[in-house]
């Protein structure tokens, strides 16, 4: 017996053929999926992508010659020019996405697939894995690799700037990709299983499920941690109403100076030329860029306009208990929670830039009061859709029949 992450709906899942899907009856969520993936993939590429981010950090990602001066990049170089530019929170929040945590997120997911695939079952098992998917969010290798590629097609068009990719840059590359691989060939029930099975209970029995691991107990067990995953079972998630509206009102707030503000400044040829986003994306259009205008229009107009009137339009559903649209909303949350992290991409862009683009008193570049604003409307829509429970969408629909 499994609970549905998304909806709640008890359904018994029998063990899955190879290259076999199970779906939700009620919402359509993914409950387990066998085709394409598998356990050996997934460590292969988890540990492919934890060894490769080493050069990939190491190593100069790009280089940059214009009148005989020469600038390269790493990735610590760009956060630690922010950090001593005084833009602390761009500086800690990018340093811990793009550098520590995918660090962390891939040393953890390799070691437990390992741990799995050897058919040993320690006690932080569990709570590793838990840790490894809870990281899955908020390490951004692959969001980090296409703002060097908007970076690095923004550098070609200038047309005395040679720009040529360093090592770093392909390692960099490679990760990302593996890192996009292993996300894909894991599945999250398999793991699961393997790491303890589903527990039985019986139909008419009052049950918790896990908000993590997904894990059916006895009612009784509500306020004890999960026997899986060590996370503290509840019926919904704590508080999500509550957190859910406090971090987007708190986006909403954020994302007017988001917007308004410049995100970076440059000298260029001693004249200081602000940008914000939307000036940002009608000069990549200007400049016949239009796929990179339109990656930076969706990536940072488009997306987090979506997720916080989303999200205020998921809220208000719930509090005037809708029965409307139910699995709608609940395929509308889980959209809107995948999508949410590529909105990162203006802001690692200028990460990229600041130490590329720095040529004494010729040119140079540095972020502002903009990104600071934006980095912190992404984390709130972040967070608000993860504290979201969308199973709070179908009580209202439960209430009708009980
Ligand atoms: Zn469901
Ligand atoms: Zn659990």
């Amino acid at each position: 017996m499994i609970a549905c992450p998304d909806c709640g709906l008890l359904e018994d899942v029998p063990a899955l053929a190879a290259g076999s899907n199970a779906e939700c009856a009620l919402c359509g969520a993914d409950l387990e999926r066998t085709s394409g993936r598998s356990i050996t993939a997934g460590l292969c590429c988890a540990l492919g992508t934890f060894i490769l981010l080493i050069p990939g950090n190491l190593l100069p990602l790009l280089s940059v010659g214009i009148f005989g001066m020469h600038n390269q990049n790493r990735l610590a170089s760009g956060i630690s020019m922010l950090w001593d530019r005084d833009w602390l929170l761009l500086a800690i929040l990018t340093g811990a996405f793009a550098l520590v945590l995918p660090f962390v997120r891939f040393g953890l997911l390799s070691a437990v697939l390992a741990t799995v695939k050897l058919g040993h079952r320690p006690r932080w098992l569990g709570p590793g894995y838990r840790w490894a998917l809870w990281l899955d969010v908020w390490a951004m290798p692959d969001v980090y690799l296409l703002a060097g590629f908007v970076g690095y097609f923004r550098l070609i068009h200038v047309s005395e700037m040679s720009v040529k990719v360093g090592a770093g840059g392909y390692c960099f590359l490679a990760a990302a990709f593996l890192a996009m691989i292993s996300r894909a060939s894991i599945d999250r029930r398999t793991i699961w299983r393997a790491i303890a099975p589903e527990a039985e209970v019986t139909e008419d029995e009052p049950t918790v499920s896990c908000t993590t691991c997904d894990l059916v107990q006895p009612l009784d067990c509500a306020g004890r941690d999960c026997p899986r995953c060590g996370a503290r079972l509840s019926p919904r998630k704590p508080y999500a109403m509550l957190r859910a509206t406090a971090l987007t009102i708190a986006a909403f707030v954020l994302f007017f100076p988001a917007n308004i503000l410049p995100m970076n400044t440059s000298i260029q040829l001693g004249r200081p030329v602000t940008y914000t986003i939307f000036k940002g994306v009608q000069e990549l259009f200007d400049n016949g860029l239009w796929p990179l205008g339109i990656i930076i229009f969706c990536t940072s107009i488009a997306i987090p306009g979506l997720k916080i009137l989303g999200m205020g339009w998921l809220i208000w559903s719930v509090r005037c208990r809708s029965k409307k649209h139910l699995a709608g909303r609940t395929k509308f949350h889980r959209f809107i929670t995948e999508i949410g992290r590529w909105s990162n991409v203006d802001p690692f862009a200028i990460t990229v830039f600041v130490p590329l683009m720095t040529f004494g008193s010729l040119a140079s570049s540095d972020a502002a009061w903009g990104s600071t604003a934006f980095i912190a409307v992404v984390v709130l829509t972040l967070l608000a859709t993860m504290c979201f429970d969308s199973r709070l969408i179908w009580d209202a629909a439960e209430s009708e029949t009980t």
